[in-house]
């Protein structure tokens, strides 16, 4: 077998047998095909698909290419140890407040996450803010840590899926994350390596995901949802809105403040609400007992009484960070220029593109435009009007946190052209969750 051979099938629109798709990925982690042989296979797959045997027969090779952990013995029989994961969005930090929210409920949640990708941001770029945090866990850290404390946050590390940790870096930087086949394989083959029972899945749906459509939104869960029932896990998917960014903050130090003042219980309205629909499936997964609005109610008053601070407190003092950035954010990274977009005109904010947002953020130094970036934690974009918002002419839109003029004009002519759209009549409300599949 020839990795040229595989590429040429996919480009011609073949269906792949597992046996080739092994081939290519474990040839891909090995480093015996280069990167371009993987990214002309990744564009050949952007571009025709894969079936769901396909999918799945990629998922279990990217599985395969690292060890998986076998967290049984860790907790008493019957515990549930239970993992999220977005397919990713713009002002996406649910992750922040979600893990250690559940597992201040007892529920352990053990967790790889990622960096950001294309316009999208990741949960690891938003940890790495704090001075010292280490997302590098080992297998034998990410289990330890999950004992004593119940809750960890690692970055994908040649332990775990290393194929996806190659894969997913490669695909940033050549135009092939959104495509459903690589993204279910993603998420799915490291959520499989990471070892928990129960697995609840948020997939974005809107223009700053990275599919843009409730079908295929729904397509792409049930996929994942099937893969990890197959393995034998528990699973759930909510398909949430990315029309516009979740929550007021864009940009890695700027999200992380937010997500610290949702767990003091004053979050924005939508990411409170995400978090507690999360949290409240993971608690069902978990086999809390309850209705659906019970564990959210639950849920939402773990975020008032502190609990759930006091463990995201213990999980950044576990992974090595300073906390007393958290205690304080002001002390977190800061960009040295924070000026504001002027409404252009009065109105209704009716559109509020989060893939723009996403852009005008990377584009200031917030995300990678090459594998090997290294990306500024301070900038960003805070939101002050969102859908549905009137607004005066003149008035602030939202404020740019720059790190030079320069960026800062190419922001505000993009957030202002592109981004935000004001009519002359209120839109229909926005809607942030649109269902829940089993
Ligand atoms: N998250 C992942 O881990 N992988 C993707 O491809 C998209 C989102």
């Amino acid at each position: 077998m020839r990795a040229v051979d595989i590429i040429v099938r996919k480009r011609d629109g073949a269906e792949l047998t597992a046996e080739q798709i092994e081939f290519f990925i474990e040839g891909y982690a090995k480093g015996a095909i280069p990167d371009y042989q993987a990214a002309a296979w990744a564009m050949a797959i952007y571009f025709q698909g894969m079936s769901d045997a396909e999918a799945t027969a990629l998922t279990l090779a990217m599985l395969h290419s690292g060890q998986q952990l076998d967290l049984r013995d860790l907790f008493p029989p019957g515990s549930v140890i239970v993992d999220k994961h977005s397919t990713g969005g713009v002002g996406d930090k649910t992750t922040l407040a979600l893990a250690p929210l559940v597992a201040s409920l007892g529920l352990p949640v053990g967790k790889l996450s990622g960096r950001g990708l294309g316009f999208s941001g990741g949960t690891i770029d938003k940890l790495e803010s704090i001075a010292g945090f280490s997302v590098d866990i080992a297998s034998e850290q990410f289990m330890r840590q999950l004992r004593e404390i119940g809750v960890v946050l690692g970055s994908q590390t040649a332990e775990l899926a290393p194929a996806d940790g190659k894969l997913y870096a490669l695909r940033d930087v050549t135009g092939t994350v959104p495509v459903l086949p690589l993204i279910a394989s993603s998420i799915m083959s490291k959520k499989l390596a990471s070892g928990a029972d129960a697995i609840v899945l948020d997939v974005k749906v809107g223009q700053g995901a990275f599919i843009h459509d409730l079908e295929e939104a729904s397509h792409l869960a049930q996929l994942m949802v099937g893969i990890g029932r197959n393995a034998g896990r528990r699973m759930a998917a909510v398909i949430s809105s990315m029309d516009q960014p979740l929550g007021r903050t864009v940009g890695n130090a700027l999200e992380l403040k937010e997500a610290i003042d949702a767990l003091h219980g004053h979050g924005p309205e939508d990411f409170t609400q995400l978090v507690v629909t999360l949290a409240g499936e993971m608690l069902r997964l978990g086999g809390r007992p309850g209705t659906r609005e019970e564990l959210q109610a639950l849920a939402k008053v773990q975020l008032l009484n502190g609990q759930a601070w006091n463990k995201f407190h213990q999980l950044i003092a576990a992974q090595g960070g300073d906390v007393a950035m958290i205690d304080d954010p002001s002390l977190l990274p800061a960009a040295p220029i924070v000026e504001p977009a002027l409404a252009p005109g009065s109105g209704w904010v009716a559109e509020l593109r989060a893939d723009q947002v996403g852009l005008v953020t990377v584009a200031l130094g917030g995300g990678r435009q090459r594998k090997d970036d290294l990306i500024d934690h301070a900038v960003g974009v805070v939101l002050e009007a969102k859908i549905g918002d009137a607004v005066e002419a003149g008035q602030p839109l939202c404020w740019i946190h720059a790190p030079d003029e320069k960026r800062l004009a190419e922001a505000r002519r993009r957030l202002l052209l592109s981004a935000y759209c004001i009519s002359e009549s209120p839109p229909a409300p926005p809607v942030l969750i649109h269902k829940i599949v089993e």
